[in-house]
């Protein structure tokens, strides 16, 4: 790992007060759920985001990434506008607006960030950077503020000052997700439960494959696919999606007029169902179980939501014919990664049979990397 607290001396003529990280993150099962106050199962990955941080009292927020071009970013107390572009600045300028906001006292304070969370990969590498922003300050402040309250302000951050309309599952992931567990995460009341998961405990492994691709379509289609699920609860007279049970789907079904809305409708109440399914695998010990539900999911995912696309159908397609337990997209689609549950000694059949399956269509390679899951956010070092 890189010496941000080095970095970070070099940069500010100081040491900073601490380091901290906060990671990436995958999602298990459950998506295109969040924003239908439904169920999520995201775990940590290795990859995180560090940030030396320390207090200013001159009310300046100073910005730098060692992953990006370009020096220092000096944001003035009145700078802090949102929607008002910034580029990667706007991820933890409008960290320190929304604690702000809230009536938390941020004075300032220079911050060195670096990652490792591979960025526009559907890994949350801006949910990581926000949370550990969040973190540092609470620390540092003394704000008192807990995991899923940092979680909350992180988001809003991202929605109301980046403008990314996302759902709260990433940054709860970052704040809240534990080593060798996945969250199962209630988006409607916000509870959350930690389950076991340890793939390699159960000699089994979970791949990431990064298709490296992000298709153009992807940006209008959250908005669409958001909107589809809107129209089918109000057709069917309810607040959110999650009011209709895996039981009344057939009957919701019926009532409604628009097959692009039945499809939404049908993929949110079933992956509701499916997140439901994989904690009761988890939380019986049988892990293996979970992998045939992965791949039903990924069928719902492109069949009826339609937002996958042909390079992470052909990883779910290949990896499961080469023997994998069961794999799906994950996170936005159009590109992006995919998981792969796969027995741990077969892990080379099918990566290979990944690549060589994406060298055929003439695909770039794909990225694989294993994810085991990981601790949440916390602070790595103190002054
Ligand atoms: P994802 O969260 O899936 O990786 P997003 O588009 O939501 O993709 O967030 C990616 C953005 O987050 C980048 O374009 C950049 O603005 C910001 N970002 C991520 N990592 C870093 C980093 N190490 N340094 C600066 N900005 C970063
Ligand atoms: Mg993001």
């Amino acid at each position: 790992m890189a010496d941000v607290a080095g970095e970070f001396q070099e940069l500010y003529g100081r040491a900073p007060e601490g380091v901290w990280e906060a990671p990436g993150r995958v999602n298990l099962i459950g998506e295109y759920t969040d924003f239908n106050d439904g169920l999520v199962m995201p775990l940590a990955l290795p990859h995180t985001a560090v940030a030396a941080v320390a207090r200013r009292t001159d009310g300046v927020l100073a910005l730098h990434s060692a992953d990006m071009d370009g020096g220092i970013v000096r944001l003035g107390p009145d700078d802090l506008v949102p929607l008002s572009g910034g580029g990667w600045a706007a991820y933890p300028a409008g960290v320190v607006w929304a604690l702000r906001a809230a009536g938390h006292p941020v004075a300032g304070a220079d911050v060195h960030l670096s990652s490792s969370v591979p960025t526009g990969a559907g890994l949350s590498s801006s949910a990581a950077l926000e949370v550990v922003t969040a973190l540092a300050l609470n620390d540092l402040y003394e704000l008192g503020l807990s995991r899923p309250e940092l979680a909350r302000l992180a988001q809003r951050a991202e929605n109301d000052f980046v403008g990314v309309p996302c759902g709260i599952m990433d940054q709860t992931a970052s704040a809240c997700c534990a080593e060798g567990q996945v969250l199962h995460l209630d988006t409607r009341d916000l509870s959350l439960r930690q389950l076991p998961f340890d793939p390699g405990a159960h000699g089994l492994a979970l791949l990431v494959v990064d298709t490296r691709v992000k298709h153009a379509l992807g940006d209008g289609a959250y908005a669409e696919r958001r909107a589809a699920c809107e129209a089918g609860a109000r057709a069917l007279g309810v607040r959110t999606l999650r009011e209709i049970s895996f039981a009344r789907l057939p009957d919701a079904l019926a009532r409604l007029d628009s097959e692009t809305v039945r499809r939404a409708v049908r993929h949110v109440v079933t992956d509701n169902e499916r997140v439901e399914r994989v904690a009761g695998h988890l939380a019986a010990g049988d892990p293996r179980a979970v992998g045939p539900v992965l791949t039903e999911g990924h069928a719902s995912l492109r069949d009826d939501l339609r937002v996958s696309c042909a390079e992470l159908d052909l990883v779910v397609e290949a990896s499961v014919a080469a023997g994998a337990l069961g794999a799906r997209m994950t996170g936005g689609g159009f590109g992006g990664s995919a998981i792969v549950l796969v027995e741990a000694a077969r892990t080379r059949e099918v990566a290979d049979a990944v690549r060589a399956a994406f060298a055929g269509a003439g695909h770039a390679p794909p990225r694989v990397f294993p994810a085991v899951p990981s601790p949440g956010a916390r602070r790595i070092a103190t002054a």
